[in-house]
């Protein structure tokens, strides 16, 4: 079927757009949504290579979030203040646009708060209030809490302290792309599964792509959301893999919310009755630095020593399922639009919030059509 002539109802209707987008996760989906506001009447397609979306949005852990305590202080080091406020800022703002564009019930959302567990007993009230004076033009409230009373509540070992965000939230991942992918049918955006771009070519007026080596297409802009699949003209960004478990069902499990530690390397939270715990990535940082799929063991050993030690230490569990994810890093955590040739724009959130950051960045990228 590779070298099929094209008929002519292909040809004059199915084969041009005004804007492509190339990439099926959470970025891509919100940004032809946005793209449709600023341009009624363009022909809008999606490209995704795998016949379910395959990089991070359908792998990850679900979390709603703009950041735990240590997290933030990590980002005010190294982006400083004024930067790490205006990013909390978006990931908020991104929250609430996920909020307002769905019913919580169709992307299973929760907002049963965030916790992040301290091992040891280091003071660390000033570090809260510094934080929460520093957010507080965002929040007009005090964001973090000390809640000592929940680390026995949910049968924690080892942990001294627990700092408490009531704002964070949970969805699932899975329910979220079926909730986008029918808004772009509503609003009329082309889809294409198992469709891989391959190549493509400027041409005097817009470019010509070729989808999985064989099919060429053309369009007036082209749009990369491909995050950790990163084109090879940008330098400064890497890929990242990330390693997930899950748990079977636990009888009467008391954990329920978001959950950070190690300043936001472990996360974990409740699905219903079973624990979803991810992380790890410090242990291999070298081996973890790529866009190949796949389990590391080393990883997923110390996870599993983390529930038994630490989140279900009285507890049977098993393990339901293992498995990965592929997001992308910039060394300064900031979001990347860039324009690679006249008509190609990259575009990714960068680190592992891009569930609160791509309705933002979306919008964000408008600017480059
Ligand atoms: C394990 C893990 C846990 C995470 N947990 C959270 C969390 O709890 N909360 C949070 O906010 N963020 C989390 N993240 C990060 C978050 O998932 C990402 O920031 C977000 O999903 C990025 O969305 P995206 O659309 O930019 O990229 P992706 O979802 O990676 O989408 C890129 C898409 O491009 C496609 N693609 C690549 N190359 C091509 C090509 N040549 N042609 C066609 N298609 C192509 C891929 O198949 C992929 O579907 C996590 C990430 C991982 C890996």
């Amino acid at each position: 079927m590779n070298n099929v002539e094209r008929s002519f109802w292909e040809l004059s209707a199915m084969v041009e757009f005004d804007i492509t987008i190339i990439g099926g996760g959470i970025l891509g989906l919100f940004s032809a949504l946005e793209i449709r506001k600023k341009f009624p009447n363009s022909h809008i397609a999606v490209f995704e290579r795998g016949i379910l979306p395959q990089g991070a949005t359908s792998r990850n852990a679900g979390f709603a979030c703009f950041g735990s305590l240590t997290e933030l202080i990590a980002n005010v080091e190294s982006m400083g203040e004024q930067e790490t406020c205006s990013t909390v800022e978006k990931r908020w703002r991104g929250i609430l646009k996920l909020r307002h564009t769905f019913e919580d019930l169709d992307i299973d959302y929760h907002q049963l708060g965030g916790h992040e567990l301290f091992f040891d007993s280091k003071n660390i009230e000033e570090e809260i209030s510094q934080m929460n004076e520093m957010l507080f033009p965002i929040f007009k409230n005090k964001t973090f809490a000390l809640n000592k009373t929940k680390i026995k509540a949910f049968g924690f070992n080892k942990t001294n302290q627990l700092v408490e965000n009531v704002l964070e939230g949970q969805l699932h991942s899975g329910k979220l792309i079926l909730a986008l992918q029918k808004k772009l049918r509503e609003a009329n955006i082309s889809y294409f599964s198992g469709a891989e771009l391959t190549g493509h070519t400027n041409l005097q007026d817009g470019l010509e792509f070729e989808i999985n080596h064989q099919t060429t297409f053309k369009t007036q802009k082209l749009i990369l959301t491909t995050n950790g699949f990163v084109p090879n003209s940008i330098q400064n960004v890497k890929p990242g893999r990330g390693q997930v478990l899950i748990t079977n069902p636990i009888h009467d499990l008391q954990i329920k919310g978001c959950f950070h530690f190690n300043q936001g390397y472990y996360y974990f939270r409740n699905i219903g009755n079973r624990i979803l715990l991810g992380g790890g990535r410090q242990l291999d940082f070298e081996g973890e630095t790529t866009s190949d799929f796949g389990l590391n063991d080393d990883i997923q050993s110390d996870l599993i020593d983390k529930l038994k030690t630490i989140i279900l230490p009285h507890t049977q569990f098993e393990i339901f399922k293992q498995w990965s994810g592929i997001m992308a890093f910039e060394e300064t955590h900031k979001t990347v639009i860039q324009v690679l040739d006249k008509n190609v724009v990259y575009a990714m959130n960068c680190n592992g919030m891009g569930i609160s950051l791509s309705p933002i960045t979306a919008e964000e990228l408008i600017n480059y059509i």
